[in-house]
C-alpha cells in the first residue's frame, strides 16, 4: 500500500490571531516503532481554540506550541508501518492517545503520558504534527485499535474528551449505586453523562444554556436542571435531601465548582475536570464535615483509554452522537470559526467528506 502513497499532502497550521493556514507538506515516513495514518477524523478541542487558535501560547508564555500541523484528537487508518511494529498493520483502524511521553518516567510507565515532565514529551498538534492533515505519523505505542462498531468520528471523540470524562468517573469509582451530577454540559460534560449512564448510574445534567440542556436530554440524562441559584435545592429534592454520591464539575466556573461541593452528599466524591478559573469554599461544612473526597483529574492513561474503547464497543455506544457540526478538511478554517462562536456542541473535521 505504501508504494501508492502520494508525496504531498494538505495540512492545517494555527499561526495564532484566529487564523487557519492551509499548506502543502511532504507526506511523512514512519520511523521505527511508528505507523503512518491516513487521517479520517479529528475533533476540535476547547484547548485548541484558547491556547493555539487565539492566544498562541508559545508567544505568551503558557503551554508550549511549536509550528506544527494542528489537531490532537486523531483517528485514522494505518497505511504504512515502520520497522519493528508488530501490533499494527496496513488497513488497521485506530484512535490515537494524543501525547507521546518519554517512555521511562514513573508516569509514562503507568501509561499516563499526559503527566510526563521530561522534554521528550510531545503532544500531537502541539509539539509534533497532528491530526488536521491528510496523513499523520503516530508512535505505535500511542495507537489503540478501533473495533468495527466504532466509527472514525467516534475515535476522534475518544482521543481526548471521552478519555478525560472516563478518567474523571474512574477517580470517583462510579457504579450503578451512584447518582452522578454533571455540572456543565459542553462536550466533556456530555461525555460524562453518557459514560456514567453506561456504568449504570442515575445521571443529572446541569447547565445554563438551553441548547446544551436539550442536548443532555437527547443523550439520555435522567434529569436536566438549570444552573441557577436554586439548583442545590432542586438536587436535594431529587435525592431525598441526601445529595448525590458523585458530582463532576465540567464547567470550570467558581459557581459550578462550589455547587458541586454543595450537592455532594455525606462520603461523596467530587471531581474537578473543568479547566481554569478559581474557587473558594469553606472546608469545614463542605469538605470535612461531609467526609468528602475531592479529586482533580486530567486526561487519562493509554491503558484506560483502551478499556474505554472496549466499554463503548460492548455497550454499543457511539461517542460521535455529541458532534453537532462536521466539516471536510479543506473547510477547517470555517470549522474553527463556527466552533469559536461558542454555540456548538462538538465540532469534527471529517476527512472522508469532500
Ligand atoms: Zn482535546
Ligand atoms: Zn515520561
Amino acid at each position: 500500500m505504501s508504494g501508492l502513497l502520494p508525496k504531498k499532502m494538505v495540512g492545517m497550521k494555527l499561526p495564532g490571531g484566529a487564523k487557519v493556514e492551509s499548506g502543502e507538506y511532504d507526506v511523512p515516513l514512519p520511523g521505527p516503532g511508528q505507523v503512518l495514518l491516513k487521517m479520517k477524523a479529528a475533533g476540535l478541542c476547547g484547548s485548541d481554540l484558547k491556547y493555539i487558535y487565539h492566544e498562541h501560547t508559545d508567544k505568551t508564555g503558557g503551554a508550549r506550541y511549536d509550528n506544527v500541523i494542528a489537531g490532537h484528537e486523531p483517528s485514522g487508518q494505518v497505511v504504512s508501518v515502520g520497522e519493528g511494529v508488530c501490533d499494527f498493520k496496513e488497513g488497521d483502524r485506530v484512535v490515537v492517545y494524543h501525547i507521546q511521553g518519554c517512555g521511562y518516567c514513573d508516569e509514562c510507565r503507568k501509561g499516563f503520558f499526559i503527566n510526563c515532565q521530561n522534554p521528550e514529551r510531545r503532544a500531537y498538534g502541539w509539539q509534533r504534527d497532528g491530526a488536521l492533515a491528510e496523513y499523520m505519523v503516530a508512535d505505535a505505542g500511542t495507537c489503540i485499535h478501533l473495533p468495527d462498531f466504532l466509527t472514525y468520528e467516534d475515535g476522534a471523540m475518544i482521543a481526548c474528551g471521552f478519555g478525560t470524562a472516563y478518567q474523571g468517573l474512574l477517580r470517583a469509582a462510579v457504579s450503578g449505586r451512584d447518582r452522578v451530577l454533571v455540572m456543565g454540559l459542553g462536550p466533556v460534560g456530555q461525555a460524562a453523562i453518557i459514560l456514567a449512564k453506561a456504568m449504570g448510574a442515575y445521571t443529572i445534567g446541569v447547565d445554563i444554556s438551553e441548547e446544551r440542556m436539550e442536548m443532555a436530554g437527547n443523550i439520555g440524562a435522567d434529569a436536566v436542571l438549570t444552573g441557577n441559584a436554586q439548583v442545590v435545592t432542586r438536587v436535594m429534592e431529587l435525592t431525598g435531601g441526601k445529595g448525590v454520591e458523585v458530582a463532576v464539575d465540567c464547567s470550570g466556573s467558581s459557581t459550578g465548582r462550589h455547587q458541586c461541593l454543595e450537592v455532594a452528599g455525606m462520603w461523596g466524591n467530587v471531581v474537578f475536570l473543568g479547566e481554569q478559573g478559581t474557587v473558594t469554599f469553606e472546608p469545614s461544612p463542605l469538605l470535612l464535615h461531609k467526609n468528602l473526597t475531592l479529586h482533580g483529574s486530567w486526561v487519562t492513561s493509554i491503558g484506560n483509554m483502551e478499556r474505554l474503547v472496549e466499554l463503548l464497543d460492548r455497550k454499543k455506544i457511539h461517542p460521535g452522537q455529541i458532534i453537532t457540526h462536521r466539516f471536510p478538511l479543506r473547510e477547517t478554517e470555517e470549522a474553527f470559526r463556527v466552533f469559536a462562536t461558542g454555540k456548538t456542541g462538538k465540532v469534527c473535521v471529517n476527512m472522508e467528506m469532500e
